[in-house]
């Protein structure tokens, strides 16, 4: 075949060893969300010495990179570059041993427990590889790189800096995720993808006193566990059995001793669904329920609801996702799957929006395929490390060659002179 991307992609061979080489390097020096300064610093100066135009600092740390070749549509591709505070377990001669000053003071482990070493490495490998063959292509070619996925605060500060006035204004937004799936797999999927995920700490108030008479107070402690189990009747009594959605409760903290009935309880919840619709009815009825449940016990005053975190439904759109699904199918044959939907989330809708363009997000397997194929075969990955685990540990090969691939592949469904 010699269609552009196959032109275009027989330059890999010539960077496949630095695209190895920055991958282990941004594994062993992770950064937590709003200071990945090495690892944009890293991605910026590769991408200028390619021959981009490049604005860093946005929105703190994030990198805008453009190449202008000529009329043609302009496609944004975006990566994130953050690392979560995880003890890598991996063993890996390049594993980190990293550790950041929290802001409590307690020293925190880092690690790239979720991949983004591998989008921000393939992202440079994609850059390099079409300036260095810039007649296969036409048109203008955007990498983005976002800090700050994992809090969900990363595309809003690039927004709030203004992004959508600092670049140009893209035809369309691709990005990609490592995901537990054999390494050399790419999975596109039309619609719904990633839910919506939205965490909630909630504060209901009693009455404390001595612990041999509760009749003299309002138990914070029982109305926090009734709450905690009225919960899961939202999503079993309330929500359409094909709906999915998920509620629930990672932490419940309450009283400091035996003898002593506190004043408050502190309940975080978090919430996952796939369209807005889902979304405002499980906020809703947690809002009821929990409001309800401290009127019936009496509470002396109402609930409080904060939203910690927050991050909309990541549902790619069907025309654009189509025209990468064929060019995936052409180029990577039976290795190019539907994705099922994930339970993640994702904040890199929020920059097409901004923009007003479509946008897809697809998946590339990282797991070694021997593992996976070990741990029960395709769809079965229970036993398979999966993102955020610290034992996550994407193989470098076929992963990285597969990651530049589908960019390459997917950018030029639109720039292919
Ligand atoms: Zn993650
Ligand atoms: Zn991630």
């Amino acid at each position: 075949m010699t269609d552009s991307a196959h032109v275009v992609l027989e330059g890999l061979d010539s960077i496949r060893t630095d695209i190895e080489d920055l991958y282990k390097d941004l594994h062993r020096h992770p950064e937590l969300g709003l200071d990945e300064h090495r690892t944009a610093k890293k991605a910026a100066d590769a991408l200028r010495a390619a021959g981009y135009r490049v604005v860093d600092g946005v929105g703190g740390t994030g990198v805008i990179a453009v190449l202008a070749n000529g009329e043609g549509p302009t496609v944004m591709v975006r990566a994130d570059m953050d690392a979560l505070p995880v003890r890598e377990q991996t063993g890996l001669p390049y594993a980190s041993t990293a550790t950041v000053t929290g802001s409590d003071g307690a020293e925190q482990p880092l690690m790239h427990a979720c991949g983004h070493d591998v989008h921000v490495a393939t992202l440079v490998g994609c850059a390099r590889l079409l300036a260095e063959a810039k007649e296969e292509w036409k048109g203008t070619f955007i990498a983005l790189f976002q800090p700050s996925e994992e809090r969900g605060d990363g595309a809003d500060a690039m927004l709030a800096d203004g992004l959508t006035a600092t670049s140009p204004r893209p035809d369309v937004v691709l990005a990609q995720h490592v995901l537990p799936y054999p390494a050399g797999y790419v999975g596109t999927r039309a619609g719904s993808f990633l839910s919506a995920a939205d965490s909630l700490r909630i504060t209901v108030h009693g009455r404390g006193g001595h612990g041999s008479m509760p009749q003299a107070t309002v138990d914070p402690v029982v109305m926090a566990a009734m709450i905690v189990v009225r919960l899961q009747t939202i999503v079993s009594r309330e929500v359409a059995a094909l709906t999915p959605a998920v509620v629930t409760v990672g932490s419940i903290h309450a009283g400091t001793d035996p003898n002593i009935i506190p004043d408050r309880a502190v309940i975080q919840v978090n919430v996952r669904t796939y369209d807005d619709h889902a979304r405002a009815q499980v906020l809703e009825a947690i809002q009821r329920v929990v409001t309800a449940e401290c009127q019936a016990s009496g509470a002396p005053k109402p609930p409080e609801f904060e939203t910690i975190t927050s991050f909309p439904p990541t549902v790619n759109d069907a025309a654009t996702t189509q025209r990468v699904a064929e060019a995936f199918a052409r180029h990577f044959g039976d290795d190019a799957h539907t994705v099922d939907l994930q339970t993640a989330s994702e904040d890199m809708s929020k920059i097409p929006k901004a923009f007003g363009v479509p946008f897809t997000y697809w998946g590339i397997g990282g797991t070694d395929p021997a593992l996976f194929a070990a741990a029960g075969g395709a769809g079965k990955p229970a036993h398979v490390p999966v993102n955020h685990s610290p034992h996550f540990a994407p193989v470098l090969q076929p992963t990285l060659d597969t990651g530049v691939r589908a960019l390459v592949v997917a950018a030029l469904a639109w720039l292919a002179a």
